[in-house]
């Protein structure tokens, strides 16, 4: 049999907000030719052992890993892979957060009321089956109920920040972030670093920062990073000695744009981005 080539290091289930369960995500990958794809949904591990079940039945090799939202200045995530998703820190700092959820969410319902927008928490939780309940969720209702015309419209007319339906996530901090993963025996990852909007020399200065408090790696190959952008990743990531790593953050038709395995002008994630990784971390 012929070696598939290709991983996809960046996948959200429905234990946050993909809309595929993980079963069902490891069968498209299995049907899209993905050798292995790490499972990375927002604060929480829930989907991973029923990836791990799918991943065997189906010869699709499972990383079990996590994307935690921590407190920056602007949105930054941190990719936490082979981590021990039983630990008992891990699991400690997981309720945690979901206790942050379980406070904001009706914030945010309180400030649509307000706003003439007639959404209940109750249905939101209706269409949820992970423990995690965010904006996309909410957002989906709001299109649901033709108060939006898209899941972006949501986000841009209310619920993103600086608009009015708008509340603060409480976040851990990034030490505490790349500890915990640690403390679960994983390794710990910047994701997405377009989205921190720094220059080369602004990341350059805060990936130092993040060095010192254990950062292991950076996600060069993303979906949104241009070519030149993942030059400019690539060599500050070899500077700092930090593993590259590629994903394309899957998350089902809620971002139907995203396809699974494919990064920019439809490109994939090679299988060594996760040998080496494999090789760090284990
Ligand atoms: P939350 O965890 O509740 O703060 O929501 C964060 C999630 O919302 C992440 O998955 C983001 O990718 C997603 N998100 C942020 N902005 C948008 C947008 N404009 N359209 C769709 N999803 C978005
Ligand atoms: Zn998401
Ligand atoms: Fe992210
Ligand atoms: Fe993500």
């Amino acid at each position: 049999m012929c070696k598939l080539n290709y991983v996809d290091l960046h996948v959200h289930t429905t234990a946050s907000d993909g809309t595929l369960t993980p079963s069902e995500v490891i069968c498209l990958a299995q049907k899209t030719g993905l050798a292995a794809i790490a499972i990375t949904d927002h604060d929480t591990v829930s989907g991973i052992e029923e990836a791990l079940i799918a991943g065997k039945k189906l010869g699709v090799e499972i990383v079990p890993g996590i994307e935690l939202s921590v407190a920056y200045e602007k949105e930054m995530h941190i990719l936490g892979y082979y981590i021990d998703y039983k630990n008992l820190f891990l699991q400690n700092k997981i309720k945690e957060l979901e206790q942050f959820r379980l406070q904001r969410n009706p914030l945010i319902i309180k400030k649509l009321n307000l706003l003439g927008l007639k959404v209940e928490l109750e249905e939101v939780k209706e269409i949820v089956s992970g423990n995690i309940i965010g904006r996309p969720h909410i957002a989906q209702i709001m299109l649901k109920k033709g108060y939006v015309n898209t899941i972006n419209d949501a986000f841009a007319k209310y619920l993103a920040e600086g608009k009015p339906a708008y509340v603060a996530k409480r976040r851990i901090s990034v030490q505490e972030a790349i500890a915990v993963i640690h403390s679960a025996g994983g390794c710990a990852v910047l994701a997405h670093p377009k989205y921190l909007g720094l220059s080369k020399e602004k990341l350059d200065v805060l990936l130092d920062e993040l060095l010192s408090y254990g950062l292991d790696g950076m996600e060069v190959y993303y979906g949104s990073h241009s070519l030149n952008e993942q030059i400019c990743y690539k060599e500050l990531a070899i500077k700092k000695g930090l593993i590259i790593t590629g994903g394309s953050d899957f998350h089902g038709a809620s971002k139907p744009k995203i396809k699974l395995g494919q990064g920019i002008n439809k490109s994939r994630f090679s299988f060594d981005l996760l040998d080496s990784l494999k090789k760090f971390c284990n």
